[in-house]
């Protein structure tokens, strides 16, 4: 969340929800050539939509020698590509979710949490490679639509709000904000990013390996969030749907298995990487598992067990697997008593019940209730305004399907009670976690290493996961890990 009151539109970046981002002309390859778009369209609209793609995830990381690094990578592959002469950009996105977009017509992005999971040059040389055949295939991508927007509650803001800037965001619902390729467009973005990486002579199994690497992720941070067995539709095995087989299937496909002295580029990865923020930006706030601190905006609160917080530009939004959602975010009121505020102001369109005030820790507060559809679901929302300074107020918004409404009221109650100011001390000791690059001391375990990571009980599964190590491997089998500090 930013200090700026950009609202909830700037929460909705497309990333190939367009119409006109056309599932045509296929240079790269071999299949149809019935076009419907030409290059140039492809080229608008991936300029059009990269700001709000990078909005939406964090802005760009801003570190010149990470850029060169990335920049440099990404021009050595699309150089060797079909479509050399494309205006290829390659962005890195400020979050700590794991992904990588590609946007028609040239624009890479990836995540700073990919680039910290990533173990090798080639390892991210391939997830780029990768990236650049979704653009030279012109692949368009599936999109999840009203499913993505229930879960973002941003469909919730609208019917209960009824405000105009949400209104226009109910436009952008037909669009994705996550959008899913086929496998069959996987399958092609592997073979032509197996063959950009053999031209430019990278390693090219370390794109099974990293595949390696995120499915095991995948499954660490399912266990973090209790949700095993699923995944998480942000992160990447979501978006882009692949296994390993089908990889090195795609690696024999380009033709690209044997290669002479490939390069890996571990060493030289991992001194680039030395220092890079890990996690959250304190600047945006921090996710310390279920709590949320804003050190800039000196604020904290907890969600329930079981719930993930997205941050993002507009709002923090926290969801649990079975669909419940807290979206927070902060407003300027007109009125001087809150009950007035939730009842006539902030959800003015909405037939309100049972407001009352009340206090969080010393803050007056207000409350009510109300009933909607989302999506064509009944869901109960409750709204929560809390005095912020001046003319400024918090507000929490739960929304969850009826049938668990009851369950949920006590922790969702805790949450409301857990918001806090941080005094100015509090505020400034908040730091930003880095990743440092160390050689494991000998005799120190896993459980030793991991320590400085901020997932709790489940630390030493990230690490093993950071540094590619099964279970119960050393840390001395590697030369130098990843830990954080
Ligand atoms: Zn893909």
């Amino acid at each position: 969340m930013e200090l700026s009151r950009r609202h909830f539109l700037s929460g909705a970046a497309v990333v190939c929800g367009s119409a006109v981002c056309g599932c045509a002309q296929n240079p790269a390859g071999r299949s149809a050539l019935t076009g419907f778009t030409s290059v140039e369209q492809d080229v608008a609209v991936g300029q059009r939509e990269l700001p709000k793609l990078l909005e939406a995830f964090g802005g760009a990381y801003e570190d010149p020698r990470l850029q060169r690094y990335v920049d440099g990578i990404g021009k050595r592959l699309a150089q060797r590509s079909e479509m050399p002469d494309l205006p290829y950009t390659f962005s890195i996105a400020n979050s700590p979710v794991v992904n990588a977009f590609a946007l028609p017509g040239g624009p890479v992005t990836v995540t700073r949490g990919l680039i910290t999971l990533c173990d090798s040059e080639a390892e991210l040389a391939g997830v780029i490679g990768h990236e650049i055949g979704h653009v030279t295939a012109r692949h368009s991508a599936e999109r999840q639509g009203q499913q993505v927007l229930a879960t973002l509650g941003m469909a919730v803001l609208g019917i209960a709000t009824g405000s105009r800037e949400v209104a226009q965001l109910a436009q952008v619902g037909a669009q994705a904000f996550l959008s899913n390729y086929s496998r069959k467009q996987e399958m092609e973005a592997d073979t032509l990013g197996a063959r950009y990486l053999d031209r430019a002579n990278y390693d090219v199994s370390a794109m099974a390996s990293f595949l390696g690497t995120l499915g095991d992720q995948s499954r660490v941070e399912a266990r973090t969030l209790g949700m095993e067995g699923q995944i998480d539709q942000f992160n990447m095995m979501a978006s882009h749907p692949r296994t390993v087989d089908r990889v090195e299937a795609a690696i024999a496909a380009a033709e690209a298995v044997r290669q002479e002295k490939p390069f890996l580029g571990r060493d030289e990865y991992l001194d680039i990487i030395d220092g890079i923020l890990f996690g959250d930006d304190p600047k945006q706030g921090i996710a310390f598992g279920t709590r949320f601190v804003h050190p800039g905006l000196r604020f904290e609160f907890t969600v329930p067990d079981g719930f993930r917080i997205l941050n993002s530009a507009a709002n923090v939004m926290a969801r649990d697997p079975e669909g419940a959602i807290i979206v927070f975010d902060m407003a300027k009121t007109r009125s001087a008593d809150l009950r007035r505020y939730v009842a006539n102001e902030w959800a003015a369109n909405a037939r309100v019940s049972g407001v009352e005030a009340f206090t969080v820790n010393g803050l007056p507060a207000a409350t009510g209730a109300t009933r909607g559809t989302v999506n064509n679901q009944p869901m109960d929302v409750r709204f929560v305004a809390i005095a912020g300074e001046g003319a400024s107020v918090y507000r929490f918004m739960f929304a969850t399907p009826p049938g668990r409404t009851a369950s949920l009221s006590e922790p969702l109650r805790r949450t409301s009670y857990s918001f806090r100011r941080l005094s100015a001390a509090e505020a400034a000791r908040i730091e930003p976690l880095r990743l440092r690059v160390v050689r494991p001391p000998s005799g120190a375990t896993v459980a030793d290493l991991a320590q400085g990571l901020p997932y709790g009980r489940f630390n030493a599964d990230w690490f093993s996961v950071l540094n590619g190590l099964a279970p119960g491997e050393r840390p001395q089998a590697r030369d130098r890990v990843k830990v954080v500090a």
